[in-house]
C-alpha cells in the first residue's frame, strides 16, 4: 500500500485515539479535491486541520492526513472511535474512476488487516448526510476487502464442531482427500446423499 506522507502544521495539537471500531468512508463533496486543499479549509473552520486520516484522489494516490492513531473530525459523535477516509469527487453526482475505487479497496483491506473487527461504514450510517453521495460504490469496495479467513481455520473444524467432525471422521462418514477434508466449503445435494448413505451403514 504506496500512502503519500505529508508534513502538516495543525493549528493546535492533535488529541491520540485508543479505540478504533469504525472505519467511515467520505466523499470530499467537490469534484476536485486535495489534501492540501482540505487541510486549508478545515483550518479555516477553526479545526487542527485536515479532519481526515486518508485522502483518495481519483487518479489513485493515497494521501496521509491525521496520524491514524489521532482522533479525526470527520462525523460527530464517533471520531473517539473512528479512522475517517475521504474520496476525492462529488458522488452524489458523479461515477468514480476505477483508479480511485482500487485504491480505496486496497487501503480498506490494509485497514482491515489492522484492525480485523472494524465496522465500515459510511458517513450517512451514523448522521444525518448525505455523504459520500448515493452513487458511491461502497459495496464494491468493501465487498473484495473481507477479512482473509484464518489460515488455521481453513483446514481445521471450528471449535463448536470438532467432535462431531471427528466422529463423523472417526465412522468413516466423511473421508478426506489427502487429509483435507474442506470443512468450511459448502454440501452439495449430491454429497449430501453420499452422507446419509454412508451414516445409514455405519
Ligand atoms: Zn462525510
Amino acid at each position: 500500500m504506496q500512502i503519500t506522507e505529508k508534513t502538516y502544521d495543525w493549528a493546535y495539537p492533535l488529541t491520540p485515539r485508543s479505540v478504533t471500531t469504525h472505519l467511515v468512508l467520505h466523499h470530499a463533496g467537490a469534484s476536485r479535491a486535495t489534501a492540501a486543499g482540505i487541510h486549508a479549509y478545515h483550518l479555516s473552520k477553526g479545526w487542527a486541520g485536515i479532519a481526515y486520516h486518508y485522502f483518495v484522489a481519483k487518479d489513485g494516490s493515497v494521501t496521509r492526513g491525521r496520524p491514524e492513531n489521532t482522533r479525526g473530525a470527520h462525523t460527530m459523535n464517533w471520531n473517539y472511535c473512528s479512522i475517517g477516509v475521504c474520496f476525492e469527487g462529488n458522488y452524489e453526482a458523479e461515477e468514480m474512476p476505477a483508479a480511485q475505487r482500487d485504491a480505496g479497496r486496497a487501503l480498506i483491506e490494509d485497514i482491515r488487516n489492522r484492525y480485523p473487527t472494524i465496522v465500515v461504514c459510511r458517513h450517512c450510517e451514523l448522521g444525518q448526510t448525505s455523504c459520500p453521495g448515493r452513487n458511491f460504490p461502497f459495496s464494491q469496495l468493501v465487498a473484495s476487502a473481507e477479512p482473509a479467513r484464518d489460515a488455521e481455520q481453513d483446514g481445521t473444524p471450528a471449535a463448536w464442531a470438532k467432535s462431531a467432525c471427528d466422529a463423523a471422521v472417526a465412522r468413516g462418514i466423511f473421508k478426506g482427500d489427502g487429509g483435507d477434508f474442506r470443512w468450511h466449503d459448502p454440501v452439495t445435494r449430491e454429497e449430501l446423499a453420499v452422507i446419509l448413505e454412508r451414516a445409514k451403514e455405519n
